[in-house]
């Protein structure tokens, strides 16, 4: 069995996605979960694009022990400082470091000859070996490459010193046979390439991502780059879930196998989810809702006999299936925190308090309490922003025939309140609209979704919106059994991210 390493880049590419942003907490979050999951490579982030990008690949490499923690760098001088700087204290720090190869890149966008791009690709690996051994070159948009051209490249930055080599599909052009005879010709007309590791790292744009990937696996491929939930640029990457599973399930033809936790992999995709905000299709290939449903008769007649007529893997392989809790409202905080525990949570005293709250809510209104609940309550705790605002209160007075009203009261950071009455076109626009005229906010809500956790009217409902204001975007989550409330809390806290950013001391050392 050949051992395929995996990168997981849903903190870089996958942050990339339209709609997305994630802060440092939740980034942390995201890393120690893929840690659980037994990723090889967390490609942690993109350090020089801002202060907060830095900040969070710094945290993730001092705080996230397991897989090799790498920040990507174009191959300019600052770049690959600055990917230093954030990755040195990881055990395991690498650097992956870019440049375009293709004539179209080269032309319109870096307006550089070939030599020159060959030329600082070299510069750029040399200097990121100066740092760390474990050093990745990508030839961005390689499948739409000269070929020799990109043998003449990547033999190059073999002899400089890179570990990895990287062959992106940046736009998602190429094609599974296509892509399998670029690895072959790669691994034909490449100096020194059975020396290191060929990587691939294919984008979504055809749908042909994951089966782009597996073929460059066949071709001779040691590492796959990819994404939770297939998230990312335009249609995403490649899907890290699919991918394991693909080689898990078809290990016969594939004869190829990951290190992953496959246990940890729904739980991934559920988080994943929960902290950008990117709900997850429902027929989506292993972790989407309708991935293990029959509905029709013939289906369901067949699997009640034998799972394996119509289930090519087991749910409960990836860990999906539905775990009740023994917890309950008379549980006590020692026994929830032991919990918290097992589950990879490490609360402060303050988080565990307000977290030991909430469950004891849910607790008091819903009789089963799922694992899936305690996980989401875990996660918006650890991963809570500073808060600016507070909510005191929300009153609202809606139904048919009536003038949808809000009442709101938030206490601020100095202990002050603020209280404002709105009318609105439901008790959401209301309660919005009050809290725009108190707190002062010009932004416009860019998008607003609601969902239940565990399914059922009792269940937690779960808000996420993104308020967009000076050319960001910030997204914010809120639970709660009731829905209003779950909204008032979402939109604060898409309020408190945003203030909590503006005041992000520019003088904050990385
Ligand atoms: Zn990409």
């Amino acid at each position: 069995m050949k051992k395929v390493r995996i990168l997981d880049t849903t903190l870089r590419d996958g942050e990339q996605s339209p709609g997305v942003s994630l802060n440092v907490q939740e980034k942390l979050e995201i890393a120690r979960q893929l840690a659980r999951l037994n990723v090889d490579v967390i490609e942690a982030g993109f350090a020089v694009a801002s202060l907060g990008d830095a900040l969070a690949v710094k945290t993730i490499a001092q705080e996230v022990k397991g897989p090799i923690i790498s920040s990507l760098a174009r191959s300019k001088e600052k770049d690959i400082d600055i990917a230093w700087e954030s990755v040195r204290f990881s055990e395991q720090p690498a650097i992956h470091t870019f440049i375009a190869t293709s004539d179209i890149h080269l032309k319109y966008k870096l307006r550089m000859s070939r030599e020159q791009a060959l030329e600082q690709a070299v510069w750029a690996v040399k200097r990121a070996r100066s740092y760390v051994d474990e050093v990745e070159f990508s030839a961005e948009d390689a499948t739409r490459s000269d070929w020799d051209y990109l043998c003449q490249v990547y033999s190059a930055v073999i002899k400089a010193g890179a570990r990895i080599l990287n062959v992106p599909d940046t736009v998602g052009y190429t094609t599974p046979e296509e892509m399998k005879a670029l690895i072959q010709h790669l691994y034909k007309h490449t100096d020194g390439i059975e020396k290191v590791i060929v990587s691939i790292h294919c984008h979504n744009d055809l749908g042909l991502a994951v089966s782009n990937s597996l073929s460059a696996m066949l071709g001779g491929a040691g590492q796959i780059e990819c994404t939770i939930n297939g998230i990312g640029e335009r249609a995403g990457n490649a899907s890290l879930e699919e991918i394991v599973m693909g080689l898990h399930v078809r290990k016969d033809f594939y004869q190829a196998e990951t290190g992953i936790n496959y246990s940890e992999i729904y739980r991934t995709s559920r988080l994943v989810s929960q902290l950008t905000g990117m709900l997850v299709q429902p027929n989506k290939a292993v972790v989407g809702q309708n991935a293990f449903a029959h509905e029709s008769g013939i289906h369901q007649d067949g699997v009640l006999k034998e799972k394996s007529t119509y289930e090519i893997m087991d749910a409960k392989l990836i860990g999906r299936e539905e775990k009740v809790l023994v917890l309950g409202k008379h549980s006590g905080r020692h026994a929830f925190n032991k919990k918290l525990e097992e589950l990879g949570y490490h609360l402060s005293e303050e988080e565990l308090n307000q977290a030991f709250e909430r469950f004891k809510d849910l607790a008091d209104q819903k009789k089963q309490i799922a694992e899936a609940d305690i996980q989401f309550i875990a996660a918006d705790e650890a991963t809570r922003t500073e808060e600016v605002y507070r909510l005191d209160f929300v009153h609202v007075c809606c139904g048919n025939n009536i003038l949808p009203t809000a009442t709101v009261r938030l206490v601020q950071e100095n202990g002050s309140t603020l209280q404002g009455v709105a009318t609105g076109v439901g008790p959401v626009d209301a309660a919005y609209k009050a809290i725009g005229q108190m707190v002062g906010l010009s932004s416009s809500l860019v998008n607003f979704t609601l969902q239940s956790i565990s399914g059922g009217t009792e269940a937690l409902g779960e808000v996420v919106v993104r308020i967009f204001t000076d050319d960001t975007v910030y997204v914010g989550r809120g639970s709660h059994q009731d829905v209003v409330v779950a909204s008032v809390i979402a939109y604060l806290s898409a309020i408190n991210k945003m203030t909590q950013q503006k005041k992000l001391n520019p003088q904050t050392q990385i």
